[in-house]
């Protein structure tokens, strides 16, 4: 492809919107732009990488034996019904009627329409088993989309389905899967963790995530180098951990504490630590309120919260004007004793002594207070988000946190689906079972932003060879010269008619504007044509090395089809 020809708008500034490298990447080197929030149009170079990545997938997915189909992204909403997640995927779902007043949506995921797929066309056990796959455009209304086509809200996600007789059938289902997702991350050039993302108590591998890290990742994961111990943030197991508490027992007494509104403010007027005090936070969930206690050093976790009422609606801190009516205090002066709603204590809060709360009345603290004696809270629990340097609940090792981003997900399934929606064969005794299923989730889009966070540096995009939109790019220095041009013309056309896809930058441009353009875009191979052209001489430069070598034209263009993989 000929730069001069190529729809390929580069930006020189960096545009305000985007907080993370590979958002500010994609829409400078022209591969996306923004059409809503969250929502992107791809551009060539965009639409090349992006069909790269499904190349991969698809050629990984096809030797696990798993077959490839298209579904719509139009869905009726009657299967979704069956199973309850019309009103589960609540507001992030895209709803829309017909002229006939059917509700439909646009896909979040396909398991009902795989089930119903499967239940209609197979109709013997000796079909199964079966993995089923599409690589196909999902859609999630978002709350807060952003960071670029990590977080869209119209997204490319290779979705997968195993269907099989038994659980042993399944293992091996989604063992398969599981090393195609392995053979995938690793070819293209991925450095990712596998998390285990069952709750403790479960144990097994019944769900594992493949996150890349990265500091940008909204994820945290819990990671115990010790015993290799690794799960997300809010699955991860956090166990109490000891503090000096004073152990003789005291009458509860209200304090004033006019001015402290927050555990800093506490800690610097009553001149004890943060650990000798207990937060009291309200939250909303769904419909109703909670509060919910953690170690005055600690935060809340939001997700453990909402798990643990089961709620579909996330946990926010509730309003204000809802704190005020709930405690009748100002904001950082609730207090689990005497409280009207149910109070959700984590597990560490049971274990303090002498603990500082607020009183539920404006510039008030109560001292000396003691889990059990003064107050009794609705459930203890694991509520707390886990930290660097908490004991690792396998081995009692030490914990670290760092940040990722979710690029893969298996997930055994067991009967949910099928059950809901009637997918049965009978077994030898006649009586019909449901069919086991696993789902396997591949965000293809994000893969491009993840590996781009990985491979980039301050001019620009750091491709790996296999997914580069293209391998090789030409630049001639001076397109009016004609032996530069001549060699540059010669040196594209042998590069492409042996199926290298090369880029020919042979604008009528100044150097350095095709330099820039090229570390932005990041071609791993790129062969510039200069003055030496006339001594048959062209500079061989590699994207992600230093420097160039002075090679003659004949020897750069056999190390390019080499480092392409086409070489012969
Ligand atoms: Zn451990």
């Amino acid at each position: 492809m000929r730069v001069s020809k190529l729809l390929m708008p580069t930006l020189r500034e960096v545009p305000a919107e985007a907080e993370i490298a590979s958002h500010r990447l994609m829409l400078r080197s022209a591969m996306i732009r923004k059409l809503a929030a969250g929502v992107y149009s791809f551009l060539p170079l965009g639409l090349k990488t992006l069909q790269n990545v499904e190349k991969v997938v698809r050629e990984e997915m096809d030797k696990a034996g798993a077959q490839e189909l298209l579904m719509s992204a139009l869905l009726p909403a009657e299967a979704y019904m069956q199973t309850g997640r019309w009103d589960i995927f609540g507001e992030s779902m895209f709803r829309l009627k017909d002229r006939n007043d059917r509700d439909f949506c646009l896909g979040p995921t396909h398991e009902e329409i795989f089930t119903e797929t499967v239940k209609n066309e197979v109709h013997s056990y000796r079909d199964l088993p079966l993995t089923l796959y599409q690589i196909q455009t999902k859609y999630r209304d978002e709350r807060r989309p952003r960071f670029g086509v990590m977080r869209s809200r119209e997204f490319v996600m290779k979705d997968a389905y195993s269907f099989d007789l038994t659980k042993e059938g399944l293992d091996a289902s989604y063992d398969a899967m599981y090393k195609a997702y392995c053979a995938i991350f690793d070819r293209l050039g991925l450095d990712y963790v596998v998390v285990d993302a069952d709750s403790g108590a479960m144990g097994g591998s019944g769900s594992q995530e493949f996150m890349v890290k990265s500091e940008v990742g909204e994820d945290v994961i819990a990671h115990c180098d010790k015993c290799g111990y690794t799960a997300n943030e809010e699955k991860a197991e956090c166990i109490p951990a000891p503090k000096d508490f004073p152990q003789d027992e005291k009458p509860m007494e209200k304090l004033e504490t006019p001015n402290a509104h927050t555990i800093e403010e506490l800690t610097d007027s009553l001149g004890v630590p943060a650990y000798r005090f207990a937060k009291t936070l309200i939250y909303k969930v769904g419909d109703q309120y909670v509060a919910a206690m953690v170690r005055g050093d600690r935060e809340v976790n939001p997700i453990k919260l909402q798990n643990l009422l089961g709620s579909p609606e996330e946990a926010e801190l509730a309003e204000p004007f809802a704190v005020r009516d709930i405690t009748k205090a100002e904001v950082g002066f609730a207090g689990p004793v005497g409280l009207s709603i149910p109070v959700y204590a984590d597990k560490e809060v049971m274990e303090m002594k002498a603990m500082v709360v607020g009183a539920n009345e404006t510039g008030y603290h109560l001292v000396n207070v003691e889990p059990g004696r003064d107050f009794t809270p609705t459930l203890v629990a694991d509520i707390r988000t886990i930290e660097d340097g908490d004991i690792c609940p396998r081995c009692g090792g030490k914990i670290d946190t760092f940040h990722g981003i979710e690029i893969g997900h298996i997930f055994k399934l067991g009967t949910k689906y099928s059950k809901a929606l009637g997918l049965t064969f009978p077994d030898e005794n006649g009586e019909e079972q449901p069919v086991i299923m696993g789902c396997y989730g591949i965000g293809v889009n994000r893969c491009i932003a993840a590996v781009i966070e990985q491979n980039h540096d301050d001019n620009g995009i750091i491709w790996p060879m296999c997914i580069a939109p293209y391998k090789v790019e030409v630049v001639v220095v001076n397109a009016g010269d004609e032996t530069q041009m001549k060699m540059a013309e010669g040196l594209y056309k042998m590069l492409s008619d042996s199926g290298v896809a090369t880029l020919f930058d042979d604008r009528d441009e100044r150097p350095g504007v095709k330099f820039k353009d090229a570390d932005l875009i990041g071609v791993p191979v790129r062969i510039t044509v200069g003055k030496k052209a006339a001594d048959g001489l062209v500079e061989f430069k590699l994207r992600n090395g230093e420097g160039f070598t002075e090679m003659n034209f004949a020897d750069a263009a056999a190390e390019a089809l080499r480092l392409s993989g086409e070489a012969k």
